[in-house]
């Protein structure tokens, strides 16, 4: 054979085998066809459906059954399910059913989406990894085994733990500092063991392949050209089609493969090179794409015997048996994370923690709601003796939330880096599914409130349910369009409250109601207009709070401040707020006996965005000169401090920004106590700025996704060091002295970074206008007009005390009560009882539901029913339930220990439970049929966690919890 002209070139790289003939190539190269397909980016999915992701699913299967070697990956399952349900022909699904068993289409990740990993919340990423693998396992009967993240931007510790106990063998990522992965490349290091976390065992650990520099993309190496929006074109041919492998331009491309090999190769520690072929929106037409890619590779491999290196065509699960079976041994990586993302020195990709604040606020309030839906009608299911409403019609509304809750978690939804038409998308998504479990929680409380003594026309029952199984002792409000009224409770007692005027709407009042609520229980309280103040009948009438008004002040800087202080307290704090400037000034402890300065401003940060002027950076200024106002409203239960905020020479119109903070005095003991350590903060706009006088080091801890915490000390860059400080916020945040803690509570993901000592920063809400022509021509302008109302709660008192409040307060923040009001009209059900469920405060129920998956839980079983070709019905009587044990291993002298807890006795409230099973994460596994790979590691000797203990056996009800343990099981209860 005649030498070919990219021999030379090989030579040039050191790549030339120099003794002639090979019998071994040198060096592998997997080829890995995929397309990347945002769900929801530039475009909806329908667009996106009808452009190119149709065509994609029926040119690849097309093409992968004329050709064996070919291979494709599949990942978000938002689209394949679209296409499987809506398009595929029986012919097609016969043919992806004859794949997949061959390993030749291979789905990865196999969640709904592709999440983000800095801003969504880790149950949320559970369960739209559980909606993808459930229909992949009722479908074909398989278990994804590979991660694929390779766009979400930065790298969250806590995916290790998540897709580890999903059972998977191996995880990507791509986005990670563009500094640190230069560094990872010439060192060798872009592949690794992560111990995601520091309480989890080994189980938890899993390999991890950083993408080098060149991403998931191949630039060069795509012939099937852009595709319209929002129709495919109808002569077939596509904008930027790149020119076909001819015999005259083949050389090209075998010269630019090979020196792109060559150059990354010398990267890894094994022989093996992992190359992505594809990038956004690709392979909608694969014939073309293979058709001039299998030239090329078929050239390559001609003369693999001279310059050893061959390419063949791979899934992800082959390039990992390809490494896992070369037996090196890895280094391991700790808890650390890889946030924030900067992509160069002045990119530093942290804007998102606050974009579209509004959406990131939905999608948590849908989360939130699925998951009192989900026990509510759990609890109906499993315990009405006749169902009044249609099970089949209530689990269709929660699947459909779950579907939309999943869909948002996409990494350019919840986000806030799509275009405007795409969020209207998913807020309309959100919202009619949201509509739909109302309807069904309506429907349950219309036929399970109890009977009720005396009531009266023009009055409300308000049904009121705990979705933790925890007992809670909160207040709730409920606005109310008269000032007096009475409220008695099941048995007619009347219940403390009080009202006031509505800080929103001054026609309206706020009713806050002291409540306690048994885990996954009812109250129901009856609210009746009262004719006469309760002195002159004797009727319980609730209190009235009284209101102090203080004036505009100027918020001076440089002016002593503290020398007239006003007091708002409880039992547990006392905040003292200035009456010169009408700012808080201070917080007193009691229980530490501790006083910490504290005020707290709104900033706003200007940044530059103007192309035509350098590169866009961030800048900030501080609006120094506005006024304040405030009022405090003051009753038995609750005092609320309403700060108002105007910029200067803006006094008469409405304030930019509001502060009410709420104290709340409820009963003593363990009950109040969650109830008595915080300060309730809602806010109008932002950003909110907490300043302290602790001394803080400028280390700042937040955390990833709401499962654990994570240390952010101040770090001086050479440019852009404030937008390089910011980190996300998705639970909580903290700052800390020697002595003393102030703790952030959230219910939605916001920004947040520590720019000076003992100061705390959050960013709430962000708007900009772009003139980027690519965010312009593509409506990506953040110019977000909506009024936000996010809500902030603050502990503040010992590391201690603190550490033991810290991830109740919040749960409780995220799963309050929810309260459903019904009119009066005497026509209610019979008496109803009612039993708690209620776990061990260290013990988190993570989810009670009724997943409705049609397969059985026994795999062999589940692969009979899908080789005959039926399909399982879904089994009423099987619950879902997962428990996470809270606590860090040395977090808490208490709350740290391993729990035990007797499922069967737990769950007694809702009948007899037949049999317990243990399941992966995601619930297609058995666990104990559950075998990962292992990888050996240069420290055997380090600390592994607690992987020795003793299993219990399987099927037992009694389950030993460790900590920062999530156990899944599948709860099997008795028929009536
Ligand atoms: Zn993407």
């Amino acid at each position: 054979m005649k030498p070919r002209g990219w021999l030379p070139l090989l030579l040039q790289l050191g790549l030339m085998w120099p003794l002639g003939a090979l019998s071994e190539p040198r060096l592998r190269v997997f080829v890995v066809p995929h397309s990347h397909m945002d769900v929801g980016w530039l475009h909806t999915v329908q667009e996106s459906m009808q452009a190119y992701v149709t065509n994609v699913y029926n040119s690849v299967v097309e093409e992968l059954i004329l050709e064996r070697r070919h291979r494709f990956i599949a990942v978000e399952q938002v689209y394949f399910r679209l296409w499987w349900d809506g398009v595929a022909s029986d012919k097609q699904k016969g043919q992806v059913r004859q794949l997949v068993a061959e390993g030749r289409l291979e789905f990865v990740l196999g969640g709904q989406v592709m999440h983000d990993k800095a801003v969504t919340h880790f149950d949320d990423q559970i369960l739209q990894l559980t909606e993808g693998h459930s229909f992949l396992y009722e479908t074909f009967g398989i278990r994804p085994q590979f991660s694929w993240q390779v766009d979400p931007f930065g790298a969250s510790a806590t995916t290790p733990t998540l897709f580890a106990l999903s059972g998977f063998n191996a995880h990507v990522i791509s986005r990670i500092d563009y500094y640190l992965k230069e560094a990872m490349q010439i060192n060798q290091q872009l592949q690794f063991v992560w111990r995601g976390s520091r309480s989890l065992s080994a189980q938890q650990e899993i390999f991890t392949h950083v993408l080098d520099h060149f991403g998931y993309c191949s630039e060069g190496f795509y012939w099937d050209g852009e595709p319209i929006f929002p129709h495919p074109p109808a002569d077939g041919w596509y904008p930027n089609m790149q020119l076909p492998v001819t015999q005259k331009s083949l050389q090209s491309f075998v010269e630019a493969m090979l020196y792109n090999v060559g150059e990354r190769a010398t990267w890894f520690q094994t022989p093996h090179l992992l190359w992505p072929w594809g990038c956004d929106r690709q392979f909608f037409n694969a014939s073309l794409q293979f058709s001039n890619m299998d030239r090329v590779m078929e050239e390559v491999n001609k003369f693999t015997y001279q310059h050893g290196i061959s390419v063949q065509y791979a899934t992800l699960g082959n390039y990992f048996q390809a490494v896992h079976a070369h037996q090196l041994s890895w280094k391991v990586r700790d808890h650390q994370d890889f946030l924030p993302y900067s992509s160069d020195l002045l990119y530093a990709w942290t804007g998102f923690y606050a974009s579209r604040s509004g959406l990131k606020g939905l999608a948590r309030r849908a989360s939130a709601l699925l998951y009192v839906g989900e026990s509510m009608f759990t609890r109906y299911v499993l315990l009405a003796p006749h169902w009044f409403l249609d099970p089949a019609w209530g689990l269709q509304q929660l699947q459909q939330l779950r579907w939309a809750v999943s869909e948002v978690q996409h990494h350019d939804a919840i986000t806030g880096t799509h275009a405007v038409k795409v969020g209207d998308m998913f807020v309309e998504h959100l919202s009619t599914r949201m509509e739909g479990v109302h309807k069904l929680m309506a429907s349950i409380i219309q036929d399970r409130s109890p009977a009720h003594s005396g009531p009266e026309p023009g009055g409300h029952f308000a049904v009121v349910y705990n979705p933790l199984a925890w007992t809670v002792t909160t207040i709730i409000t409920l606005t109310v369009e008269f000032p007096n009224v009475s409220i008695t409770d099941e048995s007619g007692r009347p219940v403390p409250a009080q009202f006031q005027r509505s800080k929103e709407m001054p026609s309206a009042y706020d009713l806050h109601v002291l409540t306690t609520i048994p885990g996954l229980s009812y109250r129901h309280y009856s609210i009746q207009p009262s004719r006469r103040p309760q002195e002159d009948t004797g009727e319980p009438v609730t209190s009235l709070a009284s209101s102090r008004q203080f004036g505009l002040r100027l918020r001076r800087s440089g002016k002593q401040v503290g020398g007239s202080l006003v007091p708002v307290k409880n039992d547990c704090y006392t905040v003292f707020l200035d009456k010169d400037t009408n700012l808080m000034h201070s917080i007193w402890e009691r229980r530490s006996n501790r006083t910490v300065l504290v005020t707290q401003s709104f900033r706003e940060y200007h940044v530059k965005s103007d192309v035509n002027h350098g590169p866009i950076s961030d800048n900030y200024v501080f609006t120094p000169n506005g006024r304040a106002e405030m009022e405090i409203v003051e009753g038995p239960l609750v005092t609320e401090i309403r700060q108002y905020f105007y910029r200067q020479g803006n006094e008469e119109m409405r304030p930019t920004f509001a502060i009410y903070s709420r104290l709340a005095r409820g009963p003593q003991g363990s009950d109040g106590e969650l109830l008595c350590h915080r300060i309730e903060q809602e806010y109008r706009v932002g950003p909110l700025e907490t300043s302290t006088k602790l001394n803080t080091g400028r280390a700042l801890y937040s955390d990833n996704n709401g499962y654990q915490m994570q240390r952010r000390p101040y770090r001086n860059y050479k440019s852009n060091t404030i937008a390089r400080n910011y980190y996300p916020m998705v639970q909580s945040a903290f700052i800390q002295s020697r002595r003393s803690r102030l703790v952030l509570l959230s219910t939605q993901a916001h920004g947040v970074s520590s720019q000076r000592n003992g100061q705390v920063e959050v960013m709430l809400h962000r708007r900009l206008w772009n003139n980027d022509k690519g965010a312009l021509g593509n409506n990506l302008t953040l110019n977000d007009t909506s009024v936000v109302h996010p809500v902030l709660w603050l502990l503040l008192g010992s590391r201690a005390l603190t550490s033991g409040l810290h991830q109740r307060s919040g749960l409780a923040l995220q799963h309050r009560p929810v309260v459903m009001l019904r009119e009066m009209n005497g026509e209610v059900g019979g008496p109803w009882k009612q039993k708690a469920v209620t776990l061990p405060p260290g013990v988190h129920l993570q989810i009670l539901s009724i997943p409705g998956w049609k397969y059985s839980s026994d795999h062999t079983e589940h692969l009979r029913t899908l080789q005959k070709g039926d399909k399982a019905k879904a089994d009423l009587r099987c619950v879902l339930l997962r428990l996470q044990h809270l606590y860090e291993v040395d977090q808490d002298q208490v709350l740290s220990r391993p729990v035990t807890v007797n499922l069967r006795s737990v769950l007694r409230g809702l009948g007899s439970v037949v049999s317990v099973e243990e399941r992966s994460l995601t619930e297609t596994w058995d666990v104990s049929e559950m075998y990962r790979w292992t990888w050996s590691m240069g420290d055997p000797h380090r600390h592994r966690g607690n992987s020795s203990r003793p299993l219990p056996p399987p099927g037992s009800p009694e389950v030993t919890i460790y900590p920062k343990e999530i156990r899944t099981f599948f709860i099997h209860f008795q028929e009536h």
